[in-house]
């Protein structure tokens, strides 16, 4: 697992040089955003533990097995750990398909049943996680959410963006790296949330697959331009 330092208080985890997950620093320890696929609870633990604190809270940005795969292995290594998501997408990961009145219809192609994991705290647009924002990013899933740190005005932007061959949003299949634009739920919610990110102004982007980037704003408006 390679670890690498995107900001004062935040840190980049990378496995098969292509999905990511980030320990945010706070007072009392770690926010780990996202699990990666099944079996890289040990690694991830150890990484928590090379940067010199244990995990506190995890956070899944949204339904995909990429990002929740080894959150049953780490609820049950850390005994006190909190489990939050969006409660849209925590709905999705008990296996409950049900549409909610105001949605579009959507691919659902990326979604499994229950995942065997409950919530102790689900969260929505506005929210805060300790020094995190959450940001509405839905589209790539219905509850897709991102993370700004409010300390720096860093973004995690989960799968709304990819950084892989360079920045897309995943509103559509970019040629590069198609797979994420392949399970989008709903394309044009999606170009609304990276339109939405974008607007944000963040200082720094970090993604679920690729390398974070300073100043991505000229990055994100070229991602955007492409996928309109
Ligand atoms: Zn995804």
């Amino acid at each position: 697992m390679k670890a690498t330092r995107i900001s004062e208080t935040a840190l980049q985890l990378t496995r098969f040089g292509f999905v990511n997950a980030f320990l945010v620093s706070e007072d009392d320890g770690f926010t780990l955003i996202d699990t990666m696929i099944n079996g890289s609870a040990n690694e991830l633990i150890s990484a928590a533990e090379s940067a010199g604190a244990p995990i506190r809270r995890i956070v899944i940005t949204h339904a995909h097995s990429d990002h929740f795969g080894s959150l049953s292995s780490l609820a049950g290594e850390l005994a006190e750990v909190e489990l939050i998501a969006s409660a849209r997408d925590a709905r999705l990961m008990r296996g409950d398909r049900t549409m909610e009145p105001d949605e579009p219809e959507g691919r659902t192609l990326g979604f499994r049943g229950d995942i065997g994991v409950g919530f102790d705290r689900v969260v929505g647009h506005g929210d805060r996680i300790e020094s995190l924002e959450v940001i509405g990013a839905q589209g790539h899933s219905p509850g897709q959410i991102a993370l700004l740190d409010t300390r720096d005005r860093g973004l995690i932007a989960a799968d709304a963006y990819t950084n892989l061959g360079g920045l897309a949003t995943t509103a559509g299949p970019y040629w590069r790296f198609p797979l994420p634009g392949f399970v989008t739920w709903h394309q044009p919610t999606a170009l609304e949330s990276a339109n939405r990110l974008r607007d944000l102004e963040p200082a720094w982007l970090a993604v679920g697959h690729g390398m974070p980037i300073d100043d991505p704003v000229p990055d994100m408006d070229r991602a955007i331009a492409r996928s309109s």
